[in-house]
């Protein structure tokens, strides 16, 4: 059976079909969730912002004493070469490097060979009225692990934590669940970080010390801001917070920069995506299309944050 039809899957350095498309059991990624991922998509074939994906990558591998043995620039060639199959249409993809084989014990006594496993699909747009009128969100009844326990900016593939919250949105139709910390502070969407315009006008984003993961795009966000000088808090936020600010907005680097305009159910400041969040999303598309051009003009990727 074919899971998806346009699925192209690249296995430790070769192309492989989807029946070859195998990991061992005794891989930890399998047997303990010891495994680290990026997911991105393309634009005009273009993989966004790879260089930060593949920084974060290796930085979450490391946390689990994973070394990623591809550089940027093989990762980025397997990347590009996958997702131009896909044109005109735009791809997902998804890098996903494992603990490797080991004896079922918790640390093993040898270095961790990883396996690395590049996925890509035809990537399927979020619904476009979600952009025009804004997605309805809820608010998760579970929380986000803390950091002092398995820290989110580890971006691991055990996702257990994020599908259970991701439920109580699927249940009802929502675009995404909101997880708060465990002392009640909003965190991050089950896979997207959160924004807000407070009651003040102030562009405000939940702190890295809430425990969350650290998004690429959340992260090109701040750096549009500071470059056009709009002001922006890194903080606390509580749900009230949430509930009375004039606008939100979730970003992720699948959705891009996604207003919401009802939270549980509630309208959001007067219902309708925000002047803040229009403006926003002017930009990111802006600088989405610089992005391309550079790229295509140098074909190399460049960092960007
Ligand atoms: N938080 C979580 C838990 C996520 O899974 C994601 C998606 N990767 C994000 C935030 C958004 O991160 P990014 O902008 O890097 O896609």
């Amino acid at each position: 059976m074919r899971l998806n039809p346009s699925a192209s899957i690249w296995i430790n350095g070769q192309t492989v079909t989807e029946s070859q498309a195998t990991v061992p059991v005794w891989d930890r990624g399998f047997l303990f969730g010891e495994s680290v991922y990026e997911t991105f998509r393309t634009y005009e074939g273009v993989p966004w912002l790879f260089v930060e994906h593949y920084e974060r990558l290796v930085r979450s591998a490391e946390r689990l004493h994973i070394r990623v043995s591809y550089s940027v620039a093989d990762l980025w060639a397997v990347c590009l070469r996958m997702a131009e199959a896909y044109l005109p249409q735009e791809a997902y993809l998804r890098i996903i490097v494992t603990g490797g084989v080991s004896d079922i014990v918790l640390e093993p006594p040898h270095e961790r060979v990883p396996n690395v496993i590049v996925i890509s699909k035809v990537f399927q747009p979020f619904p476009a009225a979600w952009y025009e009128t804004g997605a309805p969100v809820v608010i998760a009844r579970v929380r986000r692990n803390p950091a002092f326990a398995l820290d989110p900016r580890i971006k691991s593939c055990n996702l257990l934590n994020n599908i259970l919250a991701y439920r109580d949105a699927a249940q009802v139709g929502a675009a995404e669940a909101i997880m708060l910390n465990y002392e009640g502070w909003v965190a991050e969407g089950a896979s997207s970080n959160v924004f807000i315009v407070n009651a003040r006008g102030v562009l405000q984003t939940p702190s890295l010390d809430v425990g969350l993961l650290e998004g690429v795009t959340r992260r090109f966000v701040l750096q549009l801001c500071r470059q056009r000088a709009i002001p922006i808090e890194e903080t606390h936020l509580s749900v009230e917070d949430l509930q009375q600010a004039r606008e939100v907005f979730i970003t992720s680097s699948l959705k891009g920069i996604l207003p919401v305009t009802l939270v549980d159910g509630r309208p959001i400041g007067d219902g309708t995506v925000g002047p803040v969040t229009r403006q926003l999303l002017r930009w990111y598309n802006e600088a989405i299309r610089a992005y391309v051009e550079r790229v295509r003009a140098g074909g190399t990727p460049l960092p960007y944050c």
